[in-house]
């Protein structure tokens, strides 16, 4: 069978190529699939986690506002129930509930037209009366709004969302509230701007202050209390969750960016990545605020690096299982294509020594050949053909001994110069059969091996063989022995067409042949210097490929001398 030819290995690199993108193409679509389907997932997570953070953090808020409500309606219902008596006793019970209500830091009496009655802005009682008294010297004097200013707020749509939640409740409180008598009054936080009681934020030393009044109908007077705010926000920190969901942090944050209270392991600074946060309308720019431990991106990012990592080591498997699969089935398709080969090529070469054998026998046989130098010389021919097949065969069987490291080698002291002679007298009318001249350069004193004769004659057949099969245009074959430094050099040279660069390590591999028209034109199976390396190897030598100079192969056997007998 001939080698495959240029176009037949460019057509199989083509059909192997489209294989490979055939499996190249459908796997990257597939990770890019998977990678988009997971980009979706990365966001469905980071909003769900931001939709929960944002509902616990509503939650609270709503609960502190309800809270402060229901402390307002408390406080506002005690002034109510003062009687609306003289200053004195007012003030007196005042006083009284002050010193007993943590919730009270400080009470006043105004009076419309006479400004603050009680206490008495010339003779504050205390540094604290006298600090709230400056404190609040604009609402007294009437110069602030006694009312709360209607908030300039631009809520954002989640946040409209939370404080319609929240109004929806506030509502809901005032409905359950509402007395079952039909004269009831309305509810206080529904009542005119210029009503009987209200409440006002204030700020003032950097803080947040809430101050409440009432105003008995028709009295002109106005009773009043400044709520005791540490006391307040201290009892409001129960709405906070005592165990916050691992990694996140739930805070209070005051109008100054500084945490009052949180809780979850995140030391909050400027710099913390918050999930959600809402105002707390009870208290005005304050706010609740849910932090995570990492950054909503760096938690997708992390997602998606582990994702594009976990898409990217399956689809470098399949590409990689895909190719080892390829590069399988192509070197299992080359062996069948090497096997078939060389049965065809051993059938071609025991076929034409038989074909001849059988022919000079027949001719032999039938006694017509009369002339005694024609019969000796086609028993010759017999004798050099059968030993061809000979050598033929103990190809084959040393090939698949030695593929199955069955081979066996023995070890005898062989005298190199006489084997080498003799090999060479028989091979003599072969060489001047094919138009070539020997020369031998053997050295004249005794080279010795230990090794086995049968593999060495088979090594150096193999490769007297070679040259008269591919050197025959160069008409000359040399043979040199030599030693030295514990080795001996077995040479067999030729001055024939020689081995192109690119096949002079292949032409070692089983089955190699070169593809080039003056020696695929010579039957061959590809084995024999595979086998005759493997020989050598055997022997503990090596067989090496040498280039002539101009043109030619020269093939050097090196073996270890034996010890002297
Ligand atoms: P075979 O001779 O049966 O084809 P070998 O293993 O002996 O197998 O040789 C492998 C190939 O090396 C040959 O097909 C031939 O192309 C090349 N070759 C071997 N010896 C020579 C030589 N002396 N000159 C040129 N080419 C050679």
């Amino acid at each position: 069978m001939t080698p495959p030819t240029d176009d037949t290995v460019i057509m199989q690199r083509f059909r192997l190529i489209i294989i490979w993108l055939l499996l190249l193409v459908p796997t990257l679509l597939l990770g890019a699939g998977a990678l988009y389907l997971l980009k979706g997932e990365e966001g469905r997570l980071q909003s769900s986690a931001r939709a929960t953070a944002g509902d616990r953090v509503a939650a609270i808020a709503g609960n502190i506002d309800l809270a402060i409500a229901e402390v307002k309606d408390g406080l506002l219902e005690t002034l109510k129930t003062l009687p609306a008596a003289d200053l004195t006793r007012q003030t007196d019970l005042l006083e009284e509930w002050k010193r007993s209500n943590p919730l009270v830091r400080n009470v006043f009496v105004w009076e419309q037209g006479r400004g603050l009655r009680y206490p008495d802005p010339e003779l504050p009682a205390s540094d604290e009366e006298a600090s709230f008294i400056r404190r609040y010297l604009s609402l007294f004097a009437n110069q602030s709004d006694w009312q709360e200013p209607l908030a300039d707020v631009t809520a954002t749509a989640e946040e409209e969302q939370i404080s319609s939640v929240l109004a929806e409740r506030q509502e809901l409180r005032q409905l359950a509230k509402q007395a079952p008598t039909a004269d009831a009054v309305a509810p206080a936080s529904i009542a005119p701007v210029n009503g009987s009681d209200g409440w006002r934020h204030w700020f003032a030393d950097n803080r947040l202050h809430l101050v409440g009044w009432f105003e008995p109908a028709g009295a002109g007077r106005r009773i009043g209390v400044e709520v005791e705010m540490m006391a307040l926000l201290s009892r409001l920190l129960g709405n906070f969750p005592s165990a916050p969901p691992e990694g996140e942090t739930y805070a209070l944050i005051d109008g100054n960016g500084h945490t009052f209270h949180q809780v979850g392991p995140l030391e909050i600074d400027a710099d913390s990545n918050y999930l959600a946060s809402v105002s707390v309308s009870g208290l005005p720019h304050w706010q609740v605020a849910a932090f995570s431990d990492t950054s909503a991106a760096a938690t997708g990012s992390g997602f998606m690096l582990i994702s594009s990592l976990l898409v990217g080591t399956f689809v470098v498997a399949i590409l990689l299982g895909g190719s080892l699969l390829l590069w399988q089935a192509h070197r299992n398709q080359r062996d069948a294509r090497q096997k078939t080969s060389f049965v065809s090529n051993v059938s071609h070469e025991l076929k034409t020594p038989l074909t001849t054998i059988r022919m000079y026998a027949e001719m032999l046989g039938e006694e017509r050949i009369d002339d005694p130098e024609k019969r000796r010389n086609y028993l010759q021919t017999i004798v050099r053909e059968s030993q061809r097949l000979t050598r033929l065969v103990n190809n084959v069987l040393d090939f698949s001994r030695l593929e199955q490291g069955r081979k066996e080698f023995s070890r005898e002291r062989i005298d190199l110069n006489g084997l080498l002679h003799q090999l060479l007298d028989g091979q003599l009318v072969r060489i001047e059969e094919a138009g070539m001249q020997l020369t031998r350069r053997i050295a004249s004193e005794e080279i010795a091996i230990n090794g086995d004769r049968d593999a060495l004659e088979q090594v150096i057949l193999n490769l007297l063989d070679n040259a008269i099969k591919y050197a025959a245009t160069g008409g000359r074959i040399t043979v040199e022995l030599d030693a030295d430094s514990g080795l001996a050099h077995l040479r067999v040279c030729d001055n024939g067409p020689g081995i192109p660069g690119a096949h002079r390590q292949q032409i070692f591999d089983k089955f190699h042949r070169v593809d080039a028209s003056l020696t695929t034109r010579q039957q061959g199976s590809g084995l024999g210097l595979s086998i005759a390396r493997q020989l050598a190897e055997g022997m503990n030598g090596s067989l090496t490929f040498r280039p002539q100079e101009p043109a030619g192969a020269c093939f050097e056997l090196t073996l270890p001398l034996g010890s002297p007998s």
